[in-house]
Formats: structure tokens, C-alpha cells, sequence
């Protein structure tokens, strides 16, 4: 396989952003790491930091993520736990790529995902990387950042 293997990334306003995926992973299989690897590269190809699979045409609930440290893969993540602090920032989106947008969240998220080895985990995410996360998962429920106000609220 070669290593510029990459997807074609899905743009706004394709309507499969927004379905609402149910599609959970019960096992990860080799195939499921490979779409994750592929993912993983797709991402860095953009400079992104964040990446679902709704977003490569995929009705999977699969994101990728690297802010930089170190990349992570989540099958079936889930939000367990949000700490009451939040924070308004902008945010960027691959689907849209011209497009920044004043976004609220949650400064800290603890979160149930399955790994690429099938280890279910339960971690405390913080700051940016808790930010990208929110927004992924956001995507495996049709969700978008043009759903947030100006002033970063999700509306309705
Ligand atoms: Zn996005």
C-alpha cells in the first residue's frame, strides 16, 4: 500500500454531514485499521488536527485526532462526563475550508472509546485536544460548527 494512499475529503454542504450515524464498531477488525490508518494520513495531507469518518464518506463512528503529541484513534467514542468549565475559541473544519467559527466547549471531557487494539478506555481530555474531540464527535451525529451562533451556542 502505498503511504500517500489517502481519501477524498467530503465538503460542505454534502448531505451525508449530516446524517446521524449509528454504526458502532463492536470489534475492530484489520480492515477497520486500515481505514483508520488511511484516515489518519488524509488528516495530515490537510494539516488537520481532527478528522471523522462522515467526513471520508464513511458511516462509521470513527475519528482521528493530533493536535501534535501523538495521534489517537477512537472507535465508538462517547462522552461520559463533562467539567463544568468552558471556553469560546475558533475553530476550523476540513469540510469547510475557508471557514473559522467562534465555538463553545467544554474545557474538559472524560471519554469511553475503543482503541485500535480493542482496549476500551476511559481518559480525561483537556484544552485543544478535548476542543477536537467535541467537534469530531459532533460530526458522528450530523452535527456541524455552523450549528453554533455567533457568540459559539449551539442553536435551537
Ligand atoms: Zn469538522
Amino acid at each position: 500500500m502505498e503511504n500517500d494512499d489517502v481519501f477524498k475529503l467530503v465538503l460542505h454542504p454534502n448531505p451525508s454531514l449530516r446524517e446521524k450515524l449509528i454504526e458502532e464498531v463492536h470489534w475492530v477488525t484489520d480492515e477497520h485499521r486500515a481505514i483508520a490508518q488511511k484516515m489518519l494520513r488524509t488528516m495530515y495531507k490537510s494539516r488537520g488536527i481532527g478528522l471523522s469518518a462522515p467526513q471520508v464518506g464513511l458511516t462509521l463512528r470513527l475519528i482521528v485526532v493530533d493536535i501534535g503529541n501523538n495521534p489517537l484513534i477512537m472507535f465508538n467514542p462517547f462522552i461520559t462526563q463533562w467539567l463544568p468549565k468552558k471556553e469560546i475559541s475558533p475553530e476550523g473544519c476540513l469540510s469547510f475550508p475557508k471557514l473559522h467559527k467562534l465555538v463553545e466547549r467544554k474545557k474538559s471531557i472524560l471519554v469511553r472509546y475503543r482503541d485500535e487494539n480493542n482496549i476500551v478506555h476511559e481518559l480525561q481530555f483537556d484544552d485543544l485536544e478535548a476542543r477536537v474531540i467535541q467537534h469530531e464527535i459532533d460530526h458522528l451525529n450530523g452535527v456541524l460548527m455552523t450549528d453554533y451562533n455567533h457568540a459559539g451556542k449551539r442553536r435551537g
